[in-house]
C-alpha cells in the first residue's frame, strides 16, 4: 500500500502531525488533495499515563487517554488517515520512495516518513539515522534523533517529539509534529504554507 507519508509513533507528536496534515484538505489547494497517510502506533505513548493541567485550552484533570480518543476523532473529522497498530521495524529508501516495514510483515510505500517514537528508545532499522544521548530528559538512558534545521534528518525523513529532542510537554512534542507536518505541507505547495481558519460571517 502507498502513502505520501507513514508517521511511526501515534502518540503527542504523531497524531498532531497526521492532525495538520489531514487539516489541509478541502481548501482549494490542488497539491494537498487526495493524499493518503498511516500513523502506525504501538499504543504505548507516555499520554496513557497521563492526567493533564497544564496543556492550553485542554480542561484540566484531561486524562492522557481521553486526549488520544479526542485528537483522533477530529483526525478522523478530515479523513484521508489510516491507523495500524503495529510496530514499525525498518525504513528504507529515500524520498519519493521509501517503504516502511512492520512486525507483522507488512510493508508500506512512502514519500515522506516522520519518525515520532517518543524518547525510551529507538529501535528501527534506519539508514542515515544518528541516535545520541537526549539532554532535554530528566532521566538517563532517553534517546533522540539528530536533525538539522526544522527536524529534517535527511530528504523526506523528518523526526517529530521527544525523539526530534524536545523537552517532555504535551504541547512541545505536539507543536514539533505540526512544524514538521507544516514543513511537508510547504514542500509540496512549494512555498511557506500556513492553515489558518475563521468563523463563517453570519
Ligand atoms: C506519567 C507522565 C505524566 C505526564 N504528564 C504531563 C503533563 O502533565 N503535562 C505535559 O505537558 N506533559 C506530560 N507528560 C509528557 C507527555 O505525555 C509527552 O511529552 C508526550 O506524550 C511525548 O509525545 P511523543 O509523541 O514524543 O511520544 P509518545 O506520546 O510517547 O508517543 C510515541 C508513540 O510511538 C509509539 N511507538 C514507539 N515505537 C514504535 C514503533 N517502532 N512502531 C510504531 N509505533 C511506535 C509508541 O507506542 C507511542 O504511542 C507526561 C508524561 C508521563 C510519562
Amino acid at each position: 500500500m502507498r502513502y505520501d507519508v507513514v508517521i511511526i509513533g501515534g502518540g503527542a507528536s504523531g497524531l498532531s502531525c497526521a492532525l495538520t496534515l489531514a487539516s489541509a484538505q478541502g481548501r482549494g489547494w490542488e497539491w494537498a488533495e487526495n493524499r493518503r497517510y498511516l500513523v502506525l502506533d504501538t499504543g504505548r505513548s507516555d499520554m496513557n499515563r497521563a492526567l493533564f493541567k497544564n496543556v492550553p485550552g485542554v480542561p484540566t484533570g484531561t486524562l492522557g487517554t481521553e486526549l488520544i480518543d479526542r485528537i483522533k476523532e477530529q483526525i478522523k473529522g478530515f479523513g484521508g488517515v489510516d491507523f495500524v497498530e503495529e510496530r514499525a521495524t525498518k525504513v528504507e529508501g529515500s524520498k519519493g520512495s521509501f517503504r516502511v516495514y512492520t512486525e507483522g510483515g507488512k510493508i508500506y510505500e512512502s514519500e515522506y516518513v516522520v519518525l515520532a517514537s517518543g524518547f525510551h528508545r529507538f529501535d528501527i532499522e534506519c539508514e542515515g539515522v544518528k541516535v545520541v544521548d537526549n539532554p532535554k530528559s530528566p532521566k538517563p538512558g532517553r534517546v533522540m534523533v539528530e536533525h538539522y534545521g526544522d527536524y529534517k534528518v535527511r530528504e523526506g525523513l523528518y523526526v517529530a517529539g521527544l525523539l526530534a529532542g524536545v523537552s517532555s510537554m504535551f504541547t512541545a512534542a505536539a507543536g514539533s509534529g505540526v512544524q514538521v507536518a507544516i514543513n511537508i505541507l510547504s514542500e509540496w505547495a512549494g512555498k511557506p504554507v500556513v492553515i489558518h481558519d475563521v468563523p463563517e460571517e453570519s
